[in-house]
């Protein structure tokens, strides 16, 4: 936090952090508390510091009086956050409420000690820091001895649910081996000109594999030529969530080293919050650098996997001419927040569904909500996660559709959580399947 010692560091040119990191976004906040309707932790909490109204005149109030009182409470309040966007999407006064909550956030975690499971969790998910090989093997052993599994779900279900030990009844279920050390790849190595770039996103590469393996289905079955770098890092949001801003810059320019300039017709993720955090890129760099300008060429060439099959590839014409599924399938679609409120906003997955033969799509788009998930949110602050999920779960249930589905990794993990955790909470898989938008598409074609 500003004012702390050492925090002040990652103050770079970076047009994403400098106004949020000297309190000039704040002072734009002109306290109109539109925000606080859409805000799901306030809907749950009441706490005006939840909202982001509370949030700014927390940072304007620290920026005129800092102390080690006011950074604390600053700190806590910042932290209770699923960076979710909906505030910044209905401000009036275009308020950038999300980089100055995720820039103040920089070395928040310290407050908890420099190992947290919050940070472990992060760099094992995102194979970065040293220990996350040894958690991740660590992590598969204690699955074998204490997790089950279900075909319907993307989760772990505990096989003790010990209150001592947890009050979680699903984890993670890791890949048996990460997406980008399979055999799927092998021969993807090398960009063709005009290939495809693929961006698996930590997500796929280490828990819902099926949906990267989706993409690589479909775009054979339109006869396109992928690209898909091995050595591809996390896209930096998790790091960037968790206020590691350097680590976040580090992760986009591996990536970027790795996708610009290589003749790719699109940059194309199955996750919303990978989607969302590439278009960021360019705000991570200093805008007369090179890195910034080759950032702008990766955010121009991103699009969703959905609004790529729709618009260049054969893949419509394939699904018009498929017999899709009879008896019909109702599904739910959630819209991710990623996919709502942010640059990569896109309807790109339920127009894709939609177009298939006998899907009914059961939800309206303004039905939609927040899953509740919002990466290290999640295990900072489980309960108002649980809540957030619970509620939209009991919403999902009412309409009864066996399919639930989201283009966002994070967001199948929230619907999971929520769908155990509601009124109809048991000990075991919920009665739902979630899956990502392109599995059902190749399922309606196989
Ligand atoms: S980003 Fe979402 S959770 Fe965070 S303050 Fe804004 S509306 Fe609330
Ligand atoms: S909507 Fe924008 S201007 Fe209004 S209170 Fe919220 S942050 Fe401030």
């Amino acid at each position: 936090m500003p004012g702390n010692g050492t925090r002040m560091k990652q103050d770079n040119n970076s047009p994403l952090l400098r106004p949020a990191l000297l309190g000039e976004n704040a002072k734009k906040c002109v306290r109109c508390g539109q925000c606080m309707s859409v805000c799901p932790v306030f809907a749950q909490t009441g706490l005006e510091g939840d909202t982001a109204r509370g949030k700014m005149a927390l940072i304007a109030h620290y920026r005129q009086t800092p102390g080690a009182e006011q950074a604390k409470r600053l700190e806590q309040a910042l932290g209770r956050c699923l960076l979710c966007g909906a505030c910044q999407d209905i401000c009036t006064a275009k308020v950038p409420t999300l980089a100055s909550i995720a820039a103040l956030r920089t070395k928040g975690l310290e407050e908890l000690g420099p190992k947290t499971l919050v940070k472990l969790q992060v760099e094992a998910l995102t194979s970065q820091g040293k220990g996350s090989k040894a958690l991740r093997g660590a992590a598969r052993l204690a699955r074998q001895l204490m997790g089950r599994s279900s075909d319907k779900s993307p989760g772990l279900f505990l096989r003790f649910p010990a209150t001592w030990f947890t009050r979680r009844r699903v984890a993670p279920k890791l890949n048996e081996k990460p997406f980008l050390e399979s055999a799927f790849i092998k021969n993807m190595q090398h960009p063709k000109p005009g290939a495809v770039g693929y961006f698996a996103g930590c997500g796929a590469n280490h828990i819902f594999d099926d949906s990267a393996k989706a993409f690589l289905s479909l775009a054979k079955k339109c006869g396109l030529a992928v690209y898909v770098p091995k050595e591809q890092e996390c896209c930096g949001m998790a790091a960037f969530a968790a206020g590691d801003l350097e680590a976040a810059a580090k992760s986009a320019a591996a990536n970027i080293e790795l996708f610009a300039d290589r003749g790719l017709c699109s940059i194309v993720t199955t996750c919303a919050t990978c989607g969302s955090f590439i278009q960021s890129w360019p705000g991570l760099f200093p805008e007369n650098s090179p890195l910034h300008a080759r950032a702008v060429q990766i955010a121009r060439l991103h699009q969703d996997a959905a609004d790529f099959f729709l618009q260049k590839s054969c893949l419509p014409e394939i699904i018009r001419n498929s017999k899709g599924f009879d008896p019909p399938l109702d599904i739910w679609h959630h819209r991710p927040c990623h996919q709502r409120f942010s640059k990569a906003a896109t309807d790109g997955p339920r127009l894709l569904l939609a177009s298939i033969p006998g899907v009914n799509i059961v939800n309206a788009p303004q039905e939609v909500s927040c899953c509740g998930h919002g990466g290290s949110f999640n295990i900072r602050h489980y309960d108002i996660s649980r809540k957030i999920g619970a509620d939209y779960a009991s919403r999902i249930r009412r309409k009864k559709a066996p399919i639930i589905t989201a283009g966002c990794t994070g967001c199948m993990m929230g619907l999971m959580e929520g769908l155990m955790a509601g009124p109809t909470e048991k000990d075991g898989p919920p009665d739902e399947r979630i899956l990502h938008p392109l599995e059902v598409v190749l399922q309606a074609l196989e």
